[in-house]
C-alpha cells in the first residue's frame, strides 16, 4: 500500500487494523493517501499510556510546558501555506481559507502557551481559627477530543491547546473525512519534548473508535464538536461514567436585515456568512430575516452577489466556493434543495449540481425566497450553500423569528440604529451576537459557544476553556496550633 499514514499511540507511529482512502472533493481522481484505522486494543494502549504520561506532564515545569505550546503554534503559523493547502485539498475550502485556518490554529497554541503562566487561585481564612484555605485548579487527567471535518485543524487546536496547557493528556479522534490535517498537526506535536503517550492520534470511524473512546471510563473529560445527533450519543456515554463533557453542535443562525441597514454591509455579510466554506460552518447564516420594506432590493442585490460567486477547485486561484466536502454532503444539499421547492420556496438563483473539468462535489450556491420559519429548511441545519430569505413586517417580528429555533449559536443584525442593535444584543437567544457583521468569524481569545441545542457544558476558547480542562481543589491547612 502506498503512502500510508499511521496512528500515533504511546509515542510511536503504529499501523492500524485497516485503512481508508482520503479523496480530494475538488477532484475525486486525486487520492491524498491511505490512513490507518486504529483497533480497540490500540485505543486501550493510548489510554493506558496517557494515564502515565499525564502525571509526568503535570509535574513538568511551567516554562517547559509553555515552550512546547509556543513551538507548536509557531511551526503551524510558519507552515500555514503548506498545511493550509493540504487542508483545502482534503476538505474542499478555498486555499486562502485553508491557510487562514491553519494560521489561526497556530494562534490557539501561542495564546494557550501564555495561559500556562497565568497561574493563581484563591486563598481564604477558614471560619475556624488558625486554619487557611487554598483553592486551586488541577488538570482533569486524560481528555478525549472528537472533532469534525469542516474546520479540521482549528476545531481540534482550540481543544488540544488548552487541554495540554492545563496539564492534561490527550486522545484525539479526528473526523475520517480529514485525516491528513490530523496527521500533519500530530507530526508537529510529536517532535516536541513531551512524555511518550501524552498526545495520541487515534483515527477510525466515529461509530467504532469514536464511540469506544466516549464510553471509556479511562477518560476524564470529553470535548466534542459535531452534529446534534452524535452529540446526544456522546452525552449518553459520558453520563453513564459521570465523565465531564462539553458539546458544540449545529445551528440555524439568523441574520436580521433591518430597513435602516447599510445595504452594502448587509449584502457582504449575508453572502459571506451564508456561502463561505460552501455553507459548511456551524456559524453559517442560513436564515436571512429581512424587513419587508427593503426585501426586494436586498433580494436583487443578493441574487447578483450570489450568482457572481466563482465555484471551483479549492486549490485554484480565484475560487470563492469550493465543492461540498463529500458525496454524502452533496446528496444531502440537493435533497434539501428539492425539499425547499416542495415546501413552497422560490429559487432565485443556484441550487444545481455543477459539472466542472475536475470530477468533484460541486453545486451552485442557492438563494431562496418566499419561505417561512416553520418550513423544515428553515428549522434544520442544512450545512449547504443555501440561504433562505424570510420576510418580516417589523423589528419585533424579526427578533421573534430569529429566536424561534431549537438552536442558538450565533444571531446577527444589520442596522444603523443603536437602540435596535442594543435591544437585539440583549434579547437574542444565542451564545454569540454579531452587529453589522457576518454570523461567521470569531476571535480566539474570548469564549465561543451557543445556547439551546447548539451547545452543552462549559464554553470553549479564551480563559473560559479552563472550566472543562481543570477541576477545583479546596485545601484546608491548619498550623497545628489549637
Ligand atoms: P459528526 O458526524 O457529528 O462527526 C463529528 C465527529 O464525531 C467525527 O469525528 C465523527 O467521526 C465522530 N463520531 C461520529 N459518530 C460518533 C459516535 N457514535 N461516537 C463518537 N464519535 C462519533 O459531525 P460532522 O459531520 O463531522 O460535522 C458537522 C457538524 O459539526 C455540524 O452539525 C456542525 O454544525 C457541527 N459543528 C459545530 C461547531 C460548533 O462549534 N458549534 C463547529 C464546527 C462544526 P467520523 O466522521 O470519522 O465518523
Ligand atoms: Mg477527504
Amino acid at each position: 500500500m502506498s503512502n500510508l499514514s499511521n496512528n500515533y499511540i504511546a509515542g510511536d507511529w503504529v499501523k492500524g487494523a485497516s485503512s481508508i482512502s482520503n479523496i480530494n472533493p475538488s477532484n475525486t481522481n486525486d487520492v491524498i493517501g491511505e490512513f490507518a484505522q486504529a483497533s480497540n486494543s490500540q485505543l486501550e494502549d493510548a489510554l493506558n499510556s496517557a494515564q502515565v504520561a499525564q502525571r509526568q506532564w503535570a509535574a513538568t515545569g511551567l516554562e517547559q510546558r509553555q515552550a512546547v505550546l509556543m513551538k507548536i503554534g509557531e511551526e503551524m503559523m510558519a507552515r500555514s501555506a503548506e498545511l493550509g493547502e493540504l487542508l483545502s485539498r482534503e476538505e474542499g475550502k478555498p486555499v486562502a481559507e485553508g491557510k487562514g485556518e491553519v494560521y489561526r490554529a497556530g494562534q490557539f497554541f501561542t495564546y494557550y502557551a501564555a495561559e500556562v503562566l497565568r497561574q493563581g487561585g484563591d486563598t481564604a481564612d477558614s471560619v475556624r481559627p488558625n486554619i487557611e484555605i487554598d483553592v486551586r485548579r488541577e488538570p482533569m487527567g486524560t481528555v478525549a477530543i472528537i472533532s469534525p471535518w469542516n474546520f479540521p485543524t482549528a476545531t481540534a487546536s482550540w481543544k488540544i491547546a488548552p487541554a495540554l496547557a492545563f496539564g492534561n493528556a490527550v486522545i484525539w479522534k479526528p473526523a475520517n473525512l480529514t485525516p491528513a490535517s490530523a496527521v500533519a498537526l500530530t507530526e508537529i506535536i510529536s517532535k516536541q519534548d513531551i512524555p511518550k503517550g501524552l498526545f495520541n492520534l487515534v483515527m477510525g470511524s466515529g461509530s467504532s473508535i469514536g464511540q469506544s473512546l466516549a464510553e471509556s471510563p479511562k477518560v476524564h473529560a470529553i470535548s466534542f464538536t459535531g452534529s446534534y445527533d452524535v452529540g446526544r450519543q456522546i452525552a449518553g456515554a459520558a453520563a453513564k461514567n459521570l465523565t465531564k463533557f462539553q458539546l458544540e453542535l449545529g445551528s440555524k443562525n439568523p441574520l436580521v436585515v433591518m430597513d435602516d441597514a447599510d445595504m452594502d454591509v448587509a449584502v457582504a455579510a449575508a453572502t459571506g456568512g451564508a456561502f463561505g466554506s460552501t455553507g459548511q460552518k456551524c456559524t453559517a447564516s442560513s436564515r436571512l430575516v429581512v424587513h419587508a420594506s427593503i426585501h426586494d432590493e436586498f433580494v436583487e442585490r443578493m441574487s447578483q452577489s450570489t450568482s457572481a460567486l466563482k465555484v471551483g477547485d479549492a486549490l485554484q486561484e480565484g475560487t470563492q466556493i469550493g465543492p461540498a466536502a463529500s458525496q454524502q454532503q452533496l446528496d444531502s444539499n440537493l435533497k434539501y434543495m428539492a425539499l425547499a421547492k416542495e415546501e413552497g420556496c422560490e429559487v432565485v438563483c443556484g441550487g444545481n449540481k455543477l459539472e466542472l473539468d475536475n470530477p468533484g462535489f460541486y453545486m451552485q450556491p442557492a438563494l431562496l425566497i418566499g419561505g417561512n420559519n416553520s418550513m423544515r429548511v428553515n428549522r434544520e441545519e442544512l450545512f449547504a450553500p443555501m440561504a433562505c430569505v424570510i420576510k418580516v413586517a417589523d423589528y419585533e417580528e424579526a427578533l421573534s423569528v430569529a429566536n424561534d429555533t431549537e438552536f442558538g449559536l450565533v444571531s446577527g443584525i444589520i442596522t444603523q440604529s443603536l437602540s435596535r442593535a442594543s435591544h437585539f444584543r440583549r434579547n437574542a437567544e444565542s451564545g454569540c451576537v454579531m452587529v453589522n457583521l457576518p454570523t461567521a468569524g470569531t476571535d480566539y481569545h474570548v469564549p465561543f459557544g451557543g445556547r439551546k441545542n447548539s451547545s452543552f457544558g462549559p464554553r470553549e476558547q479564551g480563559t473560559y476553556a479552563k472550566e472543562l480542562y481543570t477541576q477545583v481543589k479546596t485545601s484546608y491547612i491548619s498550623s497545628g496550633n489549637p
